[in-house]
């Protein structure tokens, strides 16, 4: 939403109170503690004393907000602001644009990166059809060849491989000419030294990707049965060797990106341009990211490039996961 909408629609504390009613209660305000409609006038901090109960509540008890000392409104606006940053933005940034202390901006974006994480979890056994999955190195230099883990591969061997697919129904490069063709690699490389990441993306769906201790092909393995759903999917990879079991679990094709990108559709096109925005966004706004927080940021980015197609969506899916209600005592 933009600042001028923003604005418009929640002018007040009031009114984004009166939002978040209608997301926790529905039509009508409940008691946070008992459940009664029968609620005494709102009073001039915005609270109801229950007449059924007797205690004084509000929309915020016992939800992701109990203990927040922050506004809603301040609320609203920095998920607004966060949801609207394509890119992802700094703390620094959150922190000018709303008008509170560093500290609290800070602490205010971990808790939206939590709830995004949260989230996140809707995609596990989500993905089928096509599906490439790819490695980064998050902080690395680039040098991914060269390196023994690495089998080179010919491309007659991939011919057979994609012929094989094809028969069964999937279709690599349906929309024509430039989709399919090859595009030969001139140099290209990754880092091998720092935090591994593995991603996995369905074609024109959603993407997922985990901090990974180690590239084994057990982990990875881990990784693509907790997210594909469907037996029938194929996986694309590069020839890193730790997916070269792959096919005991799924189909799969692999591509030897030392010589080309993209083959007759075969491609990593799709996670690739997902790195690509973890790389400008990790490394360009968050200048150092520690290891434990990493997999906060990337679900930041896995959240966003899952709701590229409606910005509105994140607003309100973030506002009611801050008004889930929790067991707080
Ligand atoms: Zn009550």
């Amino acid at each position: 939403m933009d600042l001028i909408k923003l604005s418009n629609t929640f002018p007040t504390e009031l009114s984004c109170i009166e939002y978040a009613e209608k997301i926790r209660f529905g039509k009508k305000v409940k008691c946070a503690y008992c459940n009664s409609e029968n609620l005494g006038r709102r009073n001039a901090d915005n609270r109801h004393k229950c007449l059924s109960c007797g205690k004084s509540t509000s929309v915020t008890i016992n939800t992701n907000l109990h203990d927040t000392r922050i506004s809603l409104k301040t609320w609203f606006y920095a998920v607004s602001v966060i949801t609207d940053a394509k890119k992802g933005m700094s703390a620094l940034q959150l922190q000018r644009n709303i008008n509170v202390s560093y500290p609290t901006a800070f602490s205010m974006y971990h808790k939206l990166r939590e709830l995004m994480m949260d989230n996140n979890k809707k995609e596990v056994k989500n993905l089928n059809g096509i599906i490439e999955m790819d490695e980064t190195f998050i902080g690395g230099k680039p040098r991914k060849f060269g390196n023994p883990c690495f089998e080179p591969m010919r491309r007659e061997e991939l011919d057979k491989e994609i012929d094989r697919v094809e028969k069964k129904g999937f279709d690599f490069a349906p929309l024509g000419k430039n989709k399919g063709k090859c595009t030969e690699n001139s140099k290209r490389g990754r880092g091998t030294q720092n935090i591994p990441v593995v991603g996995m993306v369905e074609r024109n769906g959603n993407v997922v990707a985990e901090v990974m201790k180690t590239l084994t092909y057990e982990n990875l393995k881990k990784m693509v049965m907790k997210y594909v759903k469907e037996e029938k999917s194929v996986l694309i990879t590069d020839n890193y060797k730790g997916y070269n079991s792959m096919k005991k679990i799924i189909d799969h094709i692999k591509i030897d990106h030392k010589q080309m990108y993209s083959y007759r559709g075969v491609n990593s096109n799709s996670i690739e341009s997902f790195w690509a925005i973890i790389e400008r966004g990790i490394m360009g706004q968050y200048h150092s990211v520690s290891p434990e927080k990493l997999p906060n940021y990337i679900a930041e980015f896995v959240y966003r490039y899952n709701n590229r197609k409606d910005t509105a969506i994140m607003f309100d899916e973030l506002l009611k996961k801050l008004l889930e209600v929790r067991k707080i005592k």
